[in-house]
């Protein structure tokens, strides 16, 4: 059978389960996928085709098992995961020769349901941006115009799913790093309510708001793929306890009668023509369907990108200091005291926005200026937090658009400042530690990039969200 890499990855783990393909077949196609496409793509930073093809042999010679839902299936993970024997990079110098000693939870627990790593995708350095470009080792493309970024900070993740090297992955969502590039690449993707899935072997970011998710070409292949890692984990806890739903098993929720609360702070925002036109469509034609349109209003919004940037620079720059020349990654040559050791390993080995934002974390900590940032920022974010949570009393999902810009031109990166305002969709949710899935609902007017929407269910809402989303998808048929 050719052209396996197009099947989904409910598709593919049918067929793999029923013995109709091989886990090497299907393995082998996704690679040979990955080699032609990489070259304009540059999704993926380390493609594991040895280890691959000799798991899916393995997997082979054992033969199929319905205890594995994933058996033979491959994925792609950010390179901020730790994979045991293969370099973890962080898309960072600091790290570019690191090889862990162990699996993140999320390795091993898809390793347990049968799922075969195909590749080490691309992101910002540290996952600290939103379009690739800060990565050292040069930016991933578009798969839908390659002049374009896919988004960031999981950009690679998206364009391997986006250009059908893999049919799922992992990305990390801190402020929108799994929404943002699924939106730009026409994926489906989830941000998971905070402490769903474990982060241990997640390299951090900001350890408040960091959380793993799930990337694919449909709303229930984002599903299987999170039943697969979400739960507790004895060494992460900041994992919940909550139980883990049959996530796979959802049906799609009737839109007549759904309750979708508009924040009016978002849907006002300058929003490009080019996504206006489709957002707006979508929301008639919901309307139409039955769906009740809320307008409401999160008071405190207009604080969140304000809020994030202080917490998530303070906690990053936290985070950050383990790199230092001596335990990990980077060391720089003859220095001549240990001040010189610490200053040029991270003056060499960090980027330009990890660098900016230990600066402003640092600031934002320092003695004097604690209570003034982080502190203050700490309370508005219980505001806004329960803003979005009495907003959700009333209304089944807030509905809002994911960027207000489509992809953009390589050429036309953002300055640092511009940057961050546009993460105002994404980020006030991971303050909130909800769960937003981000889904197309249409294609640019002029220039034709995916557009996308994101619902925000509640606390732990996963199920309805993907009952909602297999609604969505049978109203905006799925670009991939
Ligand atoms: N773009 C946001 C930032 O730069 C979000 C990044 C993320 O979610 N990892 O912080």
């Amino acid at each position: 059978m050719s052209e396996l890499y197009k099947l989904t990855l409910t598709e593919a783990a049918a067929k793999l389960q029923a013995r109709e393909i091989s886990a090497s077949d299907m393995v082998g196609d996704c690679l040979a996928r990955i080699e032609a496409t990489e070259p304009d793509i540059h999704a993926c930073l380390t493609v594991m085709g040895e280890e691959a093809r000799a798991e899916a042999k393995a997997l082979d010679e054992k033969g199929p098992d319905p205890a594995k839902p994933l058996w033979g299936v491959p994925v792609a993970l950010k390179d901020l995961f730790c994979t045991k024997g293969v370099k973890t990079t962080a898309a960072s110098k600091m790290l570019e020769n690191f090889t862990p000693t162990y699996d993140a939870q999320v390795v091993t627990k898809l390793r347990e349901a049968g799922a075969v790593i195909v590749a080490k995708t691309n992101l910002d350095e540290f996952a600290m941006g939103a379009s690739t470009g800060f990565s050292a080792f040069g930016p991933s493309r578009n798969p839908w115009n390659t002049d374009k970024v896919p988004g960031g900070s999981s950009g690679g993740a998206a364009a391997s799913v986006a250009a059908y090297q893999t049919p799922g992955g992992f990305g990390t969502d801190t402020g929108g790093s799994i929404r943002q590039p699924a939106s730009l690449c026409g994926c489906v993707g989830l941000k998971p309510t905070y402490g769903r899935i474990s982060r241990y072997g997640v390299m951090a970011f900001a350890s408040s708001l960091d959380q793993p998710g799930p990337m694919a070409r449909r709303v229930i292949d984002c599903a299987r793929l999170l039943k697969a890692v979400a739960g507790p984990d004895a060494r992460d806890n900041t994992a919940s306890l909550h139980p883990v739903d049959d996530y796979d098993a959802v049906l799609p929720m009737k839109v007549k009668g759904m309750r979708l609360g508009l924040p009016k702070e978002l849907w006002e925002a300058n929003i490009d023509p080019e996504l206006d036109g489709p957002l707006k469509a979508a929301l008639a034609k919901l309307e139409e369907a039955g769906a009740e349109l809320r307008p409401i209003t999160i008071p405190n919004l207009k604080y969140s990108v304000a809020t994030y940037y202080i917490l998530a620079c303070a906690e990053g720059s936290t985070n950050m200091a383990r790199f230092d020349g001596v335990r990990y990654g980077h060391r720089t040559k003859d220095p001549r005291d240990l001040t010189e050791l610490y200053v040029a390993s991270r003056s060499e080995a960090l980027g330009p926005e990890v660098r900016r934002r230990i600066l402003l974390g640092t600031f934002a900590l320092s003695s004097g200026y604690y209570d003034a940032y982080y502190k203050k920022a700490a309370r508005v974010r219980r505001l806004i937090r329960d803003d979005y949570f009495k907003a959700l009393e009333d209304c089944d999902f807030l509905l809002t658009p994911i960027t207000s810009v489509p992809a953009w031109d390589f050429s036309k990166e953002h300055d640092p400042l511009t940057a961050y305002q546009l993460d105002l969709m994404t980020l006030p949710v991971n303050l909130a530690g909800l769960p937003g899935l981000s889904l197309p609902v249409g294609r640019g007017v002029k220039e034709g990039m995916p557009v996308g929407i994101q619902l925000v269910g509640r606390h732990f809402g996963e199920s309805a969200l993907f009952s909602a989303g297999l609604s969505f998808e049978e109203m905006f048929p799925p670009l991939l």
